[in-house]
């Protein structure tokens, strides 16, 4: 090769989008900052949204020598656009590579912010929900569009009552996030996987190995955990939780099998998809134990003839209620009609379905 194609060669990776930002899209006018970068260790970031976006699930940034993984990609392209902005104070190498733990949409729905050329890894599973518009039809991102609605029209209405200037601004600024929101999701195309991993993967990033795993069906049937032996860094979406995950799209009792095999592998930290770090390893074991127990139960109250209705009216789950406190103002009918929806799957998984 010459001096001057390898010149010119040069220059068109340099050139390449992989390293520069995305236009800004629809929703993303923010004031402030709207991730906070906790570092949970040389090179990585537990980004936290702080809500002036709805960013609802948290991202991780993993350091390699020349360049960044990152774990999710947020809750809308608004979002994942801001993600990458703010991330450029923290770090300046690019982005290469975006692993989506699962297709639930506060993970999966920035992928189009990301820049073409970036790799993007899930499971199968992920790539066809994404490829396929399932994961914009499925009930969880369906319910959030309708939820997002409603706090705009209640909101709206709140205004009306507003007595002071500054409780008129607070309203604003709340509804804001919702419209954001709104406009964001109208634009939605996800971008699916463009590598699929069937069990396990490891990336070498200079000093840095990043293991990339599925441990098999668990808070859906497609997740993906990242792995990083040296720092013993767990990154696990929303397969483990400090508060209790939605369920509906779970394995049971497949679940608490994967989790156990994670602790096998000995973190002394997670990072989860929602929350705070976890290095309390005890919340691990509590997830586990909450998933076996509401599978025996149900298993055995339906055994017994019960209706899923009337199962998740009996389940006694009492010795969790201190860990996994209920939403401020739910009532005991509300814990019930959440419960019922697990029930449900584990009804379906019983019947073969
Ligand atoms: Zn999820």
């Amino acid at each position: 090769m010459t001096r001057l194609a390898a010149t010119l060669l040069l220059t068109a990776i340099l050139a390449t989008p992989a390293l520069s930002q995305t236009r800004r899209p629809p929703g993303a006018e923010y004031q402030g900052k709207a991730f906070e970068f906790r570092r949970a260790a040389p090179g990585v970031y537990l980004a936290v949204g702080t809500g002036v976006l709805s960013a609802e699930s948290n991202a991780v940034i993993i350091e390699g020598d020349r360049d960044l993984l990152v774990v999710d990609s947020e809750t809308s392209p608004a979002a994942a656009w801001a993600l990458l902005r703010e991330l450029r104070a923290v770090t300046p190498k690019p982005v290469r590579t975006l692993v989506i733990t699962h297709f639930h949409y506060d993970h999966a729905h920035g992928t189009q912010s990301f820049p073409a050329g970036v790799e993007i890894i899930g499971t199968e599973f992920t790539r066809r929900m994404l490829a396929e518009g399932k994961s914009m039809s499925h009930a969880t991102a369906a319910g959030n569009r309708t939820f997002s609605n409603a706090q705009v029209s209640n909101l709206t209405k709140a205004l009306d009552t507003a007595t002071t200037p500054a409780s008129r601004r607070d309203i604003e600024a709340r509804r804001a996030v919702w419209q954001r929101y709104l406009e964001s999701i109208a634009t939605l195309t996800p971008v699916a996987p463009t590598m699929t991993v069937a069990s396990r993967i490891t990336l070498s990033r200079g000093g840095r190995d990043i293991v990339i795993l599925h441990p098999g069906p668990a808070h859906t049937a497609g997740d993906l955990v990242v792995w990083l032996p040296k720092e013993r860094i767990l990154v696990t979406g929303d397969l483990l939780q400090p508060n209790l995950p939605y369920m509906g799209d779970g394995f049971f009792p497949q679940w608490a099998d994967a989790i156990d095999s994670l602790r096998a592998l000995g973190p002394t930290m997670v990072l989860p998809g929602h929350g705070d770090a976890i290095t309390d390893l005890a919340v691990v074991e509590r997830q586990r134990d909450y998933l076996r127990d509401i599978y025996a139960q149900t298993a055995a109250l339906k055994k017994e003839g019960h209706p899923a209705e009337e199962v998740a009216k009996r389940l006694d789950l009492s010795r969790y209620d201190a860990y996994y406190p209920r939403f401020p103002g739910w009532t005991d009918e509300m814990v019930v009609r959440r419960r019922l929806g697990t029930v449900r799957r584990i009804f379906d998984q019983l019947d073969g379905k």
